[in-house]
């Protein structure tokens, strides 16, 4: 697969990290929510140039013996998948952690749809009209982006 240093990378996660997914879309990024089998997921991956994010080492064995991208995740926290995704989207496209986990009111966290911005403060989606506004949940997201920043400053440290 080729890859350009101005493209996103786009994601796709099985049917064991559904919440990993709406994570992804909070910080901007594309990711399909695919609980499908393996060779649906490697033809839907393949189709749309997706980075597929498992935790079947068979899975992401096969993909990437077929020249996919696949991030093999340990079954784990959600602090710790950020962490490796950021690890390999900085590797791969550049992407520094800082912006890598902003919060970009880009995409719906439940359909993957658009966001169009409402007021100064909401934001709606365009496919399934769900709002988002920065409210009382906000601190535990914040906390949990902050924990993934801390993984991630260590991981060049020994
Ligand atoms: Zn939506």
């Amino acid at each position: 697969m080729r890859r350009e240093a101005s493209q996103e990378p786009k994601f796709l996660t099985d049917s064991m990290h559904g919440k990993l997914s709406h994570w992804l879309r909070m910080l901007g990024y594309d990711t399909l929510y695919y609980p499908r089998d393996d060779d649906e997921i490697l033809k839907k991956a393949s189709e749309e140039g997706r980075i597929v994010l498992t935790s079947d080492t068979e899975l992401h064995r096969r993909i990437l013996s077929r020249g996919g991208a696949s991030i093999l995740l340990p079954l784990n926290k959600t602090e710790t998948h950020l962490s490796r995704i950021a690890a390999y989207v900085k590797e791969n496209y550049g992407t520094p952690y800082e912006e890598f986990l902003k919060v970009k009111f880009k995409r719906c966290s439940l359909c993957n749809g658009p966001l169009q911005q409402a007021t100064s403060s909401r934001w709606r989606c365009e496919t399934c009209g769900q709002e988002f506004w920065v409210g009382g949940h906000w601190r535990n997201i914040s906390g949990i982006l902050a924990r993934v920043k801390e993984l991630v400053n260590g991981l060049g440290k020994d």
